[in-house]
Formats: C-alpha cells, structure tokens, sequence
C-alpha cells in the first residue's frame, strides 16, 4: 500500500518548475541513454523483498513512503557517467542521492533523504571486480560488488587462501556498506579499517583518487592506505561529500580451521558481569572476532515463526513466555546468548577456549553449548558460517515476527564495560515499554568499543506502529545524548537529530562540516540533508527533521 496518499508522480525537486524537470530528464537521457533513466510516474507495486528491492523508496518506510521518494533513478556506467549525471545535477540544481545497491535495511534502504531527489543507483551497471590479488590479499571493486559475488568469485578462482568478511546479510555492496562503516564478523570486520583506496567524483564533477592512488603508475593503491599529506577518506563516509566508484580493500588470510561456539546466560542482571568479562578477552584478542550477545527473544525470532506463535497478546511478549519457549529450542532456557568463533589449528583453539570457558564460567548459571547438539537448520549455523566470511541471508527471518515485518535501528556506541551496557539497555526497555515495541538488542563487541544493535520491528502498514517505532527510537537517542552515549550510524528519518548531539564546543563540528559542505558542492546537489549536513541553499529553511 506504498501508493496510499501519494502526491502527483514524479515528485518533483522542491524548488524546480515541472517543466524543468522534464527538460533536465530529456537531457540526462539523451546523454546516459535513455535506457539508463528511469522517472518514478507510477506508484511503486511494491516495496520488494530483501534481493529484489524497490530502489524508488526506503522498502522498510517508518514515515509515509513520500517522504524519502525518489523522482527518477539514474544508472550510470562508468565514472565518467557519473561525472556526466554530477554536472548534469548542477545545471539543473536537481538534487542526487548515490547508493551502491540500496540495501542499507533499517538505515534508509535506498531512499534519498531529500524526496524528489535523483537516486544514482551505481550497482546495477557498475559491478565489476577490477581486482582480486591472490598475493597481497587485496581486492579492488565497483559499488555493484555484493557481498555474495566477491565470495563466489573468490571461490570460482580457487583462492582458498583468502576469505572475504561479511555482515549479517550478504545482499549490499561491500563499498556502500563499507562507506556507512557496517561491520562484519571475521577479525577483518571492521570494514572502513580495512579498506584501502577510494577513487570519488566530487560534487562539482572532478574525480580523484585517494591514498597511493593519487600517485601515477603506483601499486601500492591497495597496500597503503594513507599515501602522502591528509588523510581525505574519511571525508567520503557517511557524507554527502562525493560519490565513490571504486574502492580497494584487505581480504583475510584464510583461517586454517575455526570452530564456532556458544554460551547462554540465564538471567538479565548477568549483563554488566559478562560484558566486563569480555572487555580483556576482546582487547587481548583471546575472544578474536566481533561477537555478539543476543537476547533469547531474537533467538526465538530468528526461528522465522511469527510472535503469535508465541505469543497472541498485545504488547510485548512476556518474559516468562520468552524463557518457556526458549527451553524448547536446542538452545534452552536463557536470557542472554553469547555467539563467537576460534580461529587457528586445534591446539590454539584450545588454548583459548580454554581461557573464554573458566572466565564466562564464573557468571552463575553461564552454559556452553556443545555445536553437536544443534541441528543443522538452527540459527547458529548462520553465524558459522557469516564468522568464516560466508555470506548468509538467514538474519532476515525476525521480519517474520510480526506481519508486514520492518525494522530501524538505534545504534549506540559505548565502551566495553558493565555500567555503560547496563545503562543503555535500561534506556532500551524503558523506552520499549514506553511506546509498546518490540526490540531485538545485539552486543556486537569490537576491539576497545561496542556498538548495541538495537533493532526496533514493526508493521510498516500500520500507521500507528510505525510511528510508535519513530518514537521510541526518538526517545533513545535523546535519552543516551543525556548521558554522553551517540550512534555509529542512523536512518534518514534521525540523522539530523543524531548530527544535533554531536555538538560539542557549540557545534564546532557540524559548522566545520558544513564549511566543507559548501566549498566542495556550492549548488547543494549532493545527497542534501545526508548524516544532518544540508548545503546552504537548503540550510535553516525546515529541512531538518
Ligand atoms: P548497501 O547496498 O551496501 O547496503 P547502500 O547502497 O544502501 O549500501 O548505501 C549505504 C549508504 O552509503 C547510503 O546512505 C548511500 O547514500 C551511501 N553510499 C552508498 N554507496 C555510495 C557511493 N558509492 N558513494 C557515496 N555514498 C554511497
């Protein structure tokens, strides 16, 4: 029902006559090919599934779909077309937003922020893999790379040395994943550290190449990822500074062997106790990948059966009924669900599982689950698999947990410590039982810091559990800022609001963003609005949200 209450179709860009609009988009088709410009008349069919996607709009809309729609999409070929689109943007003062393939789910998807915008879909055309270097275990790629297709073809080549490193679900572009800063599970997960090389085309049409690439006829493009005066790249994400069409990243050394292994707290109060047993055992890396602590609810809905299977009153599912159901599962009675994976030859393994068992043993109640007694079908194998950087889809199934499943994230980041864990998990039920949601919380620890991946889902057809999800995820964002915790990363819907508590010294660094902002891409054209920073000609005039 994304065609209830549409305005007129195309939307156009405010500000923009329709006439224009239609001049422009004869333009860019004449110039990319008509083929290659698709104008969204018509109300969507659909919002898709998950692998066919409605590029028109955010698929997992919170708001009215309007509200982050699309006016056209545009498909460019090579960075040249990209150029060609940026200049053509600028001409027409035609607002574009870039996405690689749009499967950002519970950030935006591959919504604009800014509706009647010009989605510059790169994965569709540009979906090469430039390189893949089986010696210095390195990879270069377009934005149309998926996480499946750098896997498969790293398989159809025979590199059974390299593995490649996959978040949760392996459908995205490893660039536009890499560019939000998504994290995956094997020790290279932490994608942003591990990329090297950006080749961008900037706001105003120029391209350059970031790190070694800047230097002519140089093969270091991949190896180094600094080269020589500032460090630019990190202008390039989560920003609305450029659009980036090639990008090279560090592929892991294949682990000899690995094992996979779980344990299952049994009360809530564990929390700040098991997380302070992690901190060491992350820092010293005898816990060696980005794990995660869930809470038995997800593990219930990951099962893909709907909550009514479980549950038929309203609000949110009790806690007894959680653990009752949960003892049904291989998994057993639990509150608390700690996933991670040992990496190296046996007698290494050992060596630190040994250690990981006697600290997580010293949580009363804390089980280990023995891997053999857990059926093939069940959702750790999911992580198995996702931990050894196998692409995986099986995350998806707790959209079945209610119908029309969606989900938004609150993603806050704190030390690995006890007290911050237990004070954001607090603001999460609060705020949960506040607006009657349901929220999945994941710990998924990192080397000195966690980000808590709390995953509100709701019905996106009904209006008011919609706005009831924007809600609570209002509350928590205002809730941590008080007490110094912000998110890695937010939706389109909360990225003002988000950039507002990063305001420090009187928001010295959104005004330094938007000096950037203004310099780089003086039209404005640029994916306005993106991660709060709007162009000048869009801000102070009700843009923010
Ligand atoms: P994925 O398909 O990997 O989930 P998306 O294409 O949805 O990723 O992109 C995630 C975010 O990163 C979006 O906000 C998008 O605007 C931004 N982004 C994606 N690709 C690019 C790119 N090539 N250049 C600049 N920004 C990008």
């Amino acid at each position: 029902n994304v065609a209830q209450d549409l305005p007129q179709l195309p939307i156009i860009p405010q500000g923009v006559s329709r006439s224009n609009f239609n001049k422009a988009i004869a333009d860019l088709s004449e110039q990319i090919g008509s083929d290659n410009v698709s104008v969204v008349d018509k109300p969507p069919k659909d919002d898709g599934w998950y692998m066919e996607h409605a590029t028109t709009h955010d698929m997992m809309h919170v708001t009215p779909s309007r509200e982050f729609m699309a006016s056209a999409i545009a498909y460019p070929g090579s960075t040249a077309e990209v150029q060609t689109i940026v200049q053509w943007a600028n001409k027409y003062r035609i607002p574009i937003f870039p996405i690689s393939m749009g499967r950002n789910l519970g950030y935006g998807g591959a919504a604009p922020r800014v509706p009647g915008s010009v989605v510059i879909d790169l994965g569709r055309r540009m979906n090469k893999i430039l390189d893949i270097d089986p010696d210095d275990y390195t990879c270069l790629l377009e934005p149309g790379v998926s996480f499946y297709a750098l896997y498969e073809e790293v398989q159809k080549r025979g590199y059974k040395h390299m593995w490649i490193d996959t978040p949760d679900l392996g459908g995205g572009s490893v660039v536009g994943n890499t560019l939000d800063r998504g994290v995956g599970y094997t020790p290279y997960g932490d994608h942003w550290a591990v990329h090297s090389g950006l080749e961008v085309v900037l706001p105003t049409g120029e391209v350059i190449r970031t790190g070694m690439g800047a230097l002519p006829n140089n093969n270091t493009w991949q190896t180094f990822p600094y080269g020589f005066g500032p460090h630019t790249d990190g202008l390039f994400s989560q920003s609305n500074f450029g659009i980036v069409t090639k990008m090279g990243m560090a592929l892991m050394p294949a682990a000899p062997d690995h094992e996979s292994f779980m344990y299952t707290f049994q009360h809530e109060s564990d929390l700040p106790q098991i997380i302070d047993i992690i901190r060491p055992l992350r820092i010293s890396n005898i816990l060696e990948n980005v794990a995660q602590l869930r809470t038995a609810v997800q593990t219930l809905a990951v099962t893909g059966r709907p909550k009514t299977d479980f549950y038929t009153g309203s609000g949110r599912i009790p806690q007894d009924v959680v653990e009752a159901e949960a003892a049904k599962l291989p998994i057993g009675k639990a509150y608390w669900i700690y996933y991670g994976m040992s990496y190296g030859p046996k007698h290494i393994r050992q060596y630190k599982l040994d250690i990981i068992d006697a600290e997580f043993r010293k949580v009363s109640g804390a089980k280990r689950i023995d891997p053999a007694t857990i059926p093939k079908d069940n959702y750790f194998w999911s992580r198995d698999k996702i931990a050894a950087g196998e692409p995986d889809l099986e995350e998806l199934l707790w959209c079945n947990w209610v119908p029309n499943g969606s989900h938004i994230a609150f993603s806050p980041v704190s030390p690995i410590r006890g007290k911050d864990a237990t004070v954001l998990f607090e603001i999460c039920n609060r705020r949960q039982d506040q607006h009657g949601c349901e929220i999945f919380p994941a710990f998924c620890v990192g080397l000195r810091e966690m980000h808590l991946i709390v995953e509100c889902v709701f019905d996106k057809h009904d209006p008011e559990a919609c706005e009831a999800a924007l809600a609570c995820m209002r509350g928590m964002v205002d809730d941590a800022a008080k007490l110094g915790y912000g998110e890695y990363r937010t939706h389109l819907a909360l990225m003002d609001q988000v950039a507002g508590t990063y305001n420090w010294n009187d928001g010295a660094l959104m005004k330094f963003n938007e000096r950037l902002k203004d310099a780089l891409d003086p039209n404005g054209i640029m994916a306005p609005g993106k991660s709060g920073i709007w162009p000048a000609r869009y801000r102070g005039r009700g843009w923010e949200m």
